[in-house]
């Protein structure tokens, strides 16, 4: 058995997380606060970036099967429908491994290639405690687990990140996003097969296909108003919804005609941390780095934190998982950081903060490059040439 690595939060950071260590031969345990695993009904965008990553942990046909492939019919238009440009879903070389993914059938899949026991749910981490032999993580259930290595994957407002780096404020940006799915059966006329985004002023709408296109995920992004300020998350009102996008293309409107339930988020994130790591403990997902969702990339990014942390811990003696998770933070502190900035920059594009929209336009149609070198990164070789220098 390698070595023994305790994963806290059992999210898709985490479980992805704990996916790539066993296939390193690692002894993971993961610990979630939840009396059970599960996600709210919502979707997720998986782009080429992190896909290459659950096919390498043998994932491949579970994501084809959940997931709906999202193809080039994808496309921006302003809020009245006029086309702005396509989408690009792509990477450099052409591959399309794009999908839209229910959150639950995430969870559920990274769950389910799990061993039995490897997950222990009810653990609320409420402690940390470590030595130059071993990482305890300690729990409000009264258990304590120890581990060679312990990964906080336990979301944006992380237990243990106290432990690792100076206390900081999450960064409110004034917008929550409106969450829900549709059966497509209720909107037939709604293509399966494609991300479809329309801007406007403050605003935006965005659908894309979930569970095989059996489900319509949409998100509409709004100005928060005083009761949003003081919660992350709340049931909204459908009502209000529609309200929001009364005016914008007829068939979005159409689309929420059949909302019955919806959920609202408050859009936070962090300015970028000066440290993930102290020790035994290192930060992974959004208790690392918290992102707005504007470039979709919160739970791709933490799947690429997960591949990189075990090619360099897989390269690794017990005497060597410090200097080995301060490479993982070297190598992944800087690309996140340029993402989280990338991710503000687009939510501007998006809620047509331009006074020329001609402008905001043009950047738009350019920002498939940028989304291209996003897709084409894979973190694998330099992480594997990293962990050649731990000697
Ligand atoms: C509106 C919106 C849309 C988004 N769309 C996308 C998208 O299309 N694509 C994308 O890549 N990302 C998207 N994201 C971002 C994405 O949801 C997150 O970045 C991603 O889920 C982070 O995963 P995580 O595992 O790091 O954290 P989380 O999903 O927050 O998981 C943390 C887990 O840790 C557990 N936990 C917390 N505290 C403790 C504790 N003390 N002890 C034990 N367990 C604990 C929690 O219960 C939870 O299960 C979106 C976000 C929002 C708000």
């Amino acid at each position: 058995m390698g070595l023994s690595v305790v994963v806290v939060g059992g999210g898709i950071g985490g479980l992805f997380t704990a996916n790539a260590l066993l296939a390193h031969g690692f002894d993971v345990t993961v610990c979630e606060q939840a009396p059970a695993l599960g996600e709210v009904g919502a979707g997720v965008f998986l782009t080429p970036n992190s896909v290459r990553h659950l096919h390498r942990v043998g994932l491949q046909a579970a994501v084809e099967k959940f997931g709906a492939r999202v193809g080039t019919g994808s496309h921006y238009f302003r809020h009245d429908g006029a086309p702005i440009a396509p989408v690009q879903v792509a990477d450099a070389s052409g591959w399309n491994a794009t999908f839209g993914m229910h959150r639950a059938d995430l969870v559920e899949l990274l769950a389910n290639a799990l061993p039995d026991g490897a997950v222990r749910t009810g653990h609320r981490a409420v402690g940390f405690e470590q030595d130059d032999r071993k990482a305890r993580v300690l729990f409000a259930n009264g258990a304590t687990v120890e581990a060679d290595a312990a990964i906080a994957a336990d979301g944006i407002h992380s237990e243990l990140r106290q432990f690792v780096a100076p206390p900081s404020r999450p960064v409110f940006h004034g917008s929550v996003a409106y969450r829900g799915v549709l059966p497509h059966y209720l909107i037939r006329d709604w293509p399966t097969d494609r991300w479809l985004m329309w801007l406007g002023r403050s605003k935006h709408f965005l659908t894309f296909p979930v569970r095989s296109g059996q489900l319509i995920n949409y998100v509409g992004f709004v100005p928060a108003d005083a009761e949003m300020k003081e919660s992350w998350s709340a049931p909204g009102d459908p009502d209000l919804l529609r309200a929001e996008f009364e005016g914008w293309e007829p068939r979005i409107g159409e689309l929420l005609g059949q909302v019955q339930n919806t959920f609202r988020w408050a859009l936070y994130d962090r300015e970028p941390l000066p440290v993930w790591t102290k020790g035994r403990l290192t930060l992974l997902g959004d208790a690392a780095h918290p992102m707005l969702p504007h470039l979709g990339q919160g739970a791709n990014q933490s799947i690429e934190d997960g591949i990189a942390l075990g090619t360099i811990l897989a390269k690794a003696d017990r005497t060597q998982v410090t200097p080995a998770l301060a490479a993982y933070e070297r190598l992944r502190r800087e690309r996140v950081a340029a993402v989280q900035r990338g991710a503000r920059e687009n939510g501007m594009r998006y809620d047509s903060a331009y006074s020329d929209l001609g402008v905001r336009d043009a950047e738009i149609r350019a920002h498939a490059e940028f989304r291209k070198k996003l897709y084409s990164h894979d973190v694998v070789p330099e992480a594997q040439a990293l962990a050649q220098s731990l000697g």
